[in-house]
């Protein structure tokens, strides 16, 4: 239900506006549909800010999709102006910025530290890798020596002891 639609079912009820305002609230009321009777600190705000006829030239000004966004955005505002009276919303854009940039620096500095950690695991990997290679090729070793498979080469196999050790002069 719009709050369009919710007004008319109680316009009986003079809206916030027109009770603040002191004067009759009729099923013309321009802010009828914006500030019900029950939410009387909304219209309190803008009127504080901007003042009554001002809220009511600014709905005028938009069109009728738009009216229901737009006193949104003043009583958003009003309650931003109240409260800073200063930078308004303006004040909670600046901050929200604020906050986005370090929040940006925060990624960023997380991306490299990812960047970071892969290349340590990257690095880690390539250690691990390299103790399963040799790992793998001593175990060859160790198997071609149980296995009883062990063959001397043609050159090793070629030699006489005795005449190995007369041509070497060897002295004992
Ligand atoms: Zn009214």
């Amino acid at each position: 239900m719009s709050s369009q639609a919710q007004t008319r079912t109680r316009a009986h009820q003079p809206c916030a506006a027109c009770r603040m305002l002191r004067r009759r609230c009729d099923s013309n009321c321009m802010l009828a549909p914006y500030f019900p009777g029950d939410e009387a600190e909304k219209f309190f705000g803008v009127h504080k800010v901007f003042g009554a006829s001002n809220v009511i030239r600014m709905i005028q000004m938009v069109d009728e999709s738009k009216k229901e966004d737009a006193v949104k955005a003043i009583i958003y505002e009003a309650t931003s102006r109240l409260r800073d009276p200063v930078y308004g919303s303006a004040g909670t854009i600046f901050h929200l910025q604020r906050m986005v940039e370090e929040l940006k620096m925060q990624v960023e500095s997380m991306r490299a530290q990812v960047v970071q950690l892969q290349e340590q695991r990257n690095q880690l990997l390539g250690i691990l890798m390299n103790v399963r290679h040799l790992d793998s090729t001593s175990s060859v070793h160790d198997s071609k020596f149980d296995g009883g498979n062990f063959m001397l080469d043609e050159d090793s196999m070629a030699y006489d002891p005795m005449t190995f050790f007369t041509e070497n002069d060897w002295t004992f």
